[in-house]
Formats: C-alpha cells, sequence, structure tokens
C-alpha cells in the first residue's frame, strides 16, 4: 500500500509500504476512504518536534476490509468513523468520558492514517459505523469528525459554551473554526472568533461567530474585554497551543469563566501568579472524540450540520507533500488526501 512518510522537517514522501494484518483479535483492517493533514502534523513539518521517517496521519473514514476474531460491533464492509486515539471505550477513564486517556489507549498517530489502509486497534471501542453507505458529500464532514470536529466541540464543551454564555475562540485553524460551530450548536449567546484572515472570518461567521477580533495578544484581550462590558468572556477556547494564545484566552477570561484548551501545546508556561489571580477554570487536553462521535455522525447524517467546509483543497495521497507545504503556508485551511 502507499503510505505518507515523513523523512524529516519538510521532507514529506509517499512509498509503498506492507499491508497492514489483524494483529491482536480485537483489530480491524479498514480501506481509507480519505484522510487528512492536522495542524499538529506542522510541528514536526517545521522542526519544532523531532522527527524521522516517521509514518504520519491520524484522521481517517474508510471502510472495514477485515476484523479480529474478538471484534463485535462493526463488520466488513461497515463505512465507519473513528477517532485519533484507538481506545476500548469500556475502561474506567473511558467510561468516564476521556476516551483519549484510556488505560488501553493507542495513538493512532503511531500507526499513520496517511494511507491506503490502516490498522485499527481495539475496533469496537473506537469506530462507529454510519448508518449506511454515505453520500460522496458527506465524506468531509464525517472526516471532520475523526478529529477537528470531535476537538472544538470538546473544547467548546470544556469551556462550558452554552445558552446565555458568550464564548471567544482563540485559534482560527480547522478546530477553532469548528470550535465554533460547536459553541452554536451549544447554544451560546455571543460567538467571538478570533482572525485576521478575510476567508477564514468568513467561515467562521457561517459556523456561527458573530463578531470578529482581529488583535492577537494583549490586544485581543482588551478588544474582548471591550465587547464585554470589560469583564471578559465567559468561555474561552484556546485552539493553538502557543504561549501567546493560552495567555489571550486566561486573561479574555472573566473571573469564575471557564478556558478549553485544545491547541496541542508547545513550550507553554503559565505564570503562576497570573494562574492564581485569573480566577479562571482551565480544562482541556487531547480530546475525547469518541465520547461525542455517535452524536456528531447523526448531525452530519442528517445535514444538520457542515464541518467538511473547513476542508479548501483536496489532494491525491501521492500529492501529500503539496498538502502539507499548502497548510504549512496557510494558503489552505485543511487539506482533505484521497488516498
Ligand atoms: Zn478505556
Amino acid at each position: 500500500m502507499r503510505q505518507v512518510v515523513m523523512y524529516g522537517p519538510g521532507d514529506v514522501r509517499v512509498e509503498e509500504r506492507d499491508d497492514p494484518q489483524i494483529v491482536e483479535p480485537t483489530d480491524a483492517v479498514i480501506r481509507v476512504s480519505a484522510t487528512c493533514i492536522c495542524g499538529s502534523d506542522l510541528w514536526p513539518y517545521r522542526a519544532a518536534e523531532p522527527v524521522d521517517h516517521q509514518v504520519m496521519g491520524h484522521e481517517y473514514v474508510g471502510v472495514v476490509e477485515q476484523i479480529g476474531s474478538q471484534v463485535r460491533t462493526v463488520s466488513v464492509g461497515d463505512f465507519v468513523v473513528g477517532s485519533f486515539w484507538a481506545s476500548d471505550n469500556t475502561c474506567e477513564i473511558c467510561r468516564a468520558g476521556y476516551q483519549s486517556h484510556c488505560v488501553h489507549r493507542v495513538p493512532m498517530g503511531m500507526i499513520g492514517t496517511q494511507s491506503e489502509l490502516a490498522r485499527i486497534p481495539l475496533a469496537d471501542g473506537t469506530l462507529v459505523a454510519t448508518p449506511g453507505m454515505p453520500d460522496a458529500d458527506l465524506v468531509p464532514s464525517l472526516l471532520a469528525a475523526s478529529d477537528v470536529l470531535g476537538t472544538g466541540w470538546f473544547a467548546a464543551v470544556a469551556a462550558e459554551a452554552g445558552p446565555g454564555k458568550t464564548v471567544a475562540v482563540v485559534g482560527d485553524g480547522a478546530v477553532g473554526l469548528l470550535a465554533v460551530l460547536a459553541a452554536s450548536r451549544l447554544g451560546a449567546e455571543r460567538i467571538i472568533a478570533v482572525s485576521r484572515h478575510a476567508d477564514r472570518q468568513a467561515l467562521a461567521r457561517e459556523f456561527g461567530a458573530t463578531e470578529i477580533v482581529e488583535e492577537r495578544g494583549d490586544a485581543g484581550v482588551d478588544r474582548v474585554k471591550e465587547l464585554t462590558d470589560g469583564l471578559g468572556a465567559h468561555s474561552v477556547i484556546e485552539a493553538v497551543g502557543t504561549q501567546e494564545a493560552m495567555m489571550q484566552a486566561i486573561a479574555s477570561t472573566r473571573p469564575g469563566g471557564h478556558v478549553g484548551f485544545v491547541g496541542v501545546s508547545h513550550d507553554v508556561a503559565i505564570p503562576g501568579d497570573a494562574l492564581f489571580m485569573s480566577g479562571v477554570h482551565l480544562h482541556g487536553g487531547p480530546a475525547p472524540v469518541r465520547q461525542y462521535l455517535p452524536e456528531l455522525v447523526q448531525l452530519i447524517w442528517d445535514r444538520t450540520i457542515d464541518p467538511g467546509k473547513v476542508f479548501d483543497l483536496t489532494l491525491p495521497l501521492d500529492q501529500a507533500a503539496d498538502g502539507y507545504q499548502a497548510m504549512d503556508e496557510r494558503t489552505a485551511i485543511k487539506v482533505l488526501l484521497k488516498p
């Protein structure tokens, strides 16, 4: 099969690899219908994380080709969506809704789903079958559920977005934009999107943003405070992962408010005094997407939401390198790869 391998920073190749096999009786093997490049894949691409001949990708939808002897809830031929952490969905942590911290979790990024085929560990716990074969136009949205929609949803839940709340979203990548959609679905009264890019602002408004703030850092905090009678937002979503974004998120939150942080943290150090004096709740980390998948798949299936709009470039898997470059240069919000 063909699979994306990052040889080193900036060096993405597609090469022939052995087809994956069932290893554990709880595994499935899927034929990947669509996969994509994540903002977090850019960290090694930009040498911000070490990388050496790493298989890439952790987002996927596809059709089950093989199942292990103990797999019960998905069958060969099912169209499935899974999250970027394989999880058993039965341990105490999973049952509490934190499947991304499952005691048996397996990171799909180590298996690599930017490929024609993928082995899915813990298939019963990880995969959700759609009600039938999706129409082609639903596939991007189902793929979005695999990570960016589920992550944005968790961020909005962690920030306690809901009726009567003003929500601010720091970050205009796919996760930030879909956090806007999630906050809107959860009933937020006002949604302030922080973005300096006209195309992303337009998509944020389409997903439910009511106001746009273009400033970043302290100036961005000041704008959010101006819009909220000097108090700050009730709920703030951090979807970047940098020091500036995290501090902007905390400072934009009113005392007693909630920060949902899902940007993969890189060299973020929160000063203890700033945290102490803020009086805010912090909750986040790798999103337990599996918790939300059944609900999100249904919303997509019913055409209630259209998160697939974040994909503004589709390329064949063999052109993955062009996709990485487009995301790195921010000429694309999110790149879908078709094996
Ligand atoms: Zn578990």
